[in-house]
């Protein structure tokens, strides 16, 4: 009966512990991505400005992309201008619609299954954004999606390797298109978008 008490005790203070330390973690990388957001915020000087444009992509049609949204346009996105409810709809009709699965590497997430990714079409040329379409992905693969700040937030080898495994290519490649990526969202980054959701309103 002692034992049984000890374990289960132990058991629970295991529990609490892990608990604790998840916490933390999750904290240390908000603060991680708090710091950054404020540096750029601070410091105009932080991103190089007048980036030329990176050329083409050093993969040839990847099936699992990287989509940087510039930073001129981090907060133009479907959720700000939508209600939490409306958001909600729009989200569940996404994950419904996959069957709560990836629908890039047909997986699921362990603490969730999908999440849902806003695709945008980004004219390099009028400076446009265009809403296309919603897509349910995995946690994974939502990260190599959004791969700078999963970088900021100490996951850029859970990027490299999904990047890796999904399109079937070797690590150094997908570092590769990753350093492509960050030089196409500076270029990207100098300029004010506009933004088209129309497609929310079909
Ligand atoms: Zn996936």
């Amino acid at each position: 009966m002692e034992l049984l008490i000890a374990i289960v005790v132990g058991y629970v203070m295991l529990l609490f512990v892990c608990s604790v330390v998840k916490k933390e973690k999750k904290e240390k990388r908000k603060q991680a991505h708090r710091e950054w957001i404020k540096s750029i915020e601070n410091d105009d000087v932080c991103l190089p400005w007048s980036v030329e444009c990176p050329g083409a992509c050093p993969l040839p049609n990847p099936r699992l992309t990287i989509e940087l949204v510039p930073q001129t346009a981090w907060f133009s996105n479907v959720r700000s201008h939508v209600s939490k409810e409306e958001w909600d709809v729009i989200r569940k009709a996404c994950y419904r619609k996959a069957g709560y699965r990836c629908e890039i590497c047909g997986g699921k997430g362990e603490a969730h299954p999908v999440e849902c990714h806003e695709i945008w079409h980004y004219d390099d040329n009028t400076h446009k954004q265009t809403l296309k379409d919603f897509i349910a992905l995995c946690p994974h693969c939502h990260k190599v999606k959004h791969a700078g700040l999963a970088q900021v937030n100490g996951e850029i080898e859970i990027v490299l390797q999904q990047l890796a495994s999904v399109n079937k290519i070797q690590r150094e490649e997908a570092q590769k298109y990753f350093d492509w990526a960050m030089k196409q969202w500076e270029h990207r980054s100098q300029y004010d978008w506009k933004t088209d959701i129309s497609l929310i309103n079909k």
